[in-house]
């Protein structure tokens, strides 16, 4: 039985009149590009504001512009400080690099393995300008202590929620804490578009305004530049498409939630180390990342039977050759290197069945 990573096919499948309706829509209307006059995107984006129970939410082109718009929105610049987790995709520190800040990683919970909130404020310094947390893999980050150490001193927190639609913490939804929050509706998402699109979430009407402003050639109006921006808009067509996958979010959290009780059941190798989830989060599992100390032949095993698995990330961020100029050494984020080697991603979408799971956990069980 083969079982794909994801199942962006199936889920196509399973929607298909209302998506095909959403995208003809859009191409009779010719809305394609975003901005103040394109309904789809103001329609998502209000759907998506009352989704999060936020003010203001201002789409954009992808998930590493949403971080970095917010960063240039906040004025953060040359000589600054940011601090970011160890384990992250690139593009937590890539933004900070990208303002021309600088990136400071602090390493993850040997359990959770998100960010681990003991070490921050070691981590700040006169420079520290933001917290960047990101919520790993679909868990909750405990984001009031985050905000407890951000008020203490004086730091912006904006909440990288590419991976956590619909996530919570205590109750309350992840992208609601901090003063502005980051998402990616990249096609593998939990809300995925069908290519690249991003957004910005906050209560803060300057923020909003201003990043408004840089994601549309720095134009209040039509031709009134008031600073230089860049281009970096929601196209109408994914803007249809996230409007319709919207309604559905929450049940796929509940079936990737279901899905990963199944494993957590049926897997009991001693190889293997299952994924935790952080006390008092509600955890969407964009991805189940289980652990093993034989990784690399528990990988090329599962290969060979034809499932598909991943790594999320075979290198640590501070490892990374983009940041070799920092100098820094594994004793630094002794967790983040040590378990880069172990963690492997394996099927985790709401269509996984009761069967694919079954076979997946045999042929890890039996390895
Ligand atoms: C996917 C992702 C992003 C960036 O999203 P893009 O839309 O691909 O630019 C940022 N942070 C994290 C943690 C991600 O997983």
């Amino acid at each position: 039985m083969k079982v794909p990573f994801v199942d962006l096919k199936l889920q196509y499948q399973n929607y298909k009149a209302e998506i095909d309706k959403a995208i003809a829509d859009v191409i009779a209307d010719t809305a394609f590009i975003g901005g103040s006059g394109n309904k789809y995107v103001q329609k998502f984006e209000s759907e998506f504001a009352k989704y999060l129970g936020i003010a203001n939410v201002i789409s954009c082109a992808n998930g590493t512009d949403s971080l970095e718009i917010l960063l240039e929105a906040y004025g953060i610049t040359e000589g600054e400080e940011v601090i970011v987790p160890a384990l992250s995709w690139i593009s937590s520190s890539e933004a900070v690099g990208r303002c021309g800040a600088k990136p400071v990683f602090v390493d993850v919970c040997e359990d959770t393995l998100l960010m681990d909130l003991n070490l921050v404020e070691k981590a700040i310094t006169k420079n520290t300008k933001a917290i960047m947390p990101v919520h790993l893999y679909g868990n909750a980050l405990n984001m009031e202590e985050v905000m407890r150490i951000a008020k203490k001193h004086n730091l912006i927190v904006i909440e990288d929620c590419a991976q956590a639609h619909g996530a919570k913490y205590n109750g309350k939804l992840v992208g609601t804490f901090g003063h502005a929050s980051s998402f990616s509706f990249y096609p593998g998402k939990n809300l995925g578009a069908y290519g690249d699109a991003g957004a910005i979430a906050t209560n803060d009407e300057t923020i909003a305004k201003k990043c408004r402003m840089i994601a549309n050639h720095g134009q209040q109006r039509k031709h009134d530049h008031i600073i230089e921006g860049r281009n970096s808009r929601m196209d109408g067509l994914h803007a249809a498409i996230l409007s319709v996958k919207l309604n559905y979010l929450d049940g796929w959290n509940l079936a990737r939630n279901k899905a990963a009780s199944h494993y957590s059941k049926i897997l009991d190798s001693t190889n293997v180390s299952l994924p935790i989830q952080n006390k008092n989060a509600y955890h969407v599992f964009h991805l189940y990342v289980i652990r093993s100390n034989k990784r690399d032949q528990l990988k090329e095993h599962l290969s060979s039977q034809g499932i598909e698995v991943a790594i999320h990330y075979p290198t640590a961020l501070p490892f990374l050759n983009a940041y070799s100029y920092l100098k820094h050494q594994p004793e630094q984020f002794p967790v983040a290197f040590k378990q880069t080697k172990n963690i492997l991603s394996i099927p985790m979408y709401p269509e996984l069945n009761v069967e694919q799971i079954d076979h997946i956990s045999k042929v890890i069980n039996n390895f």
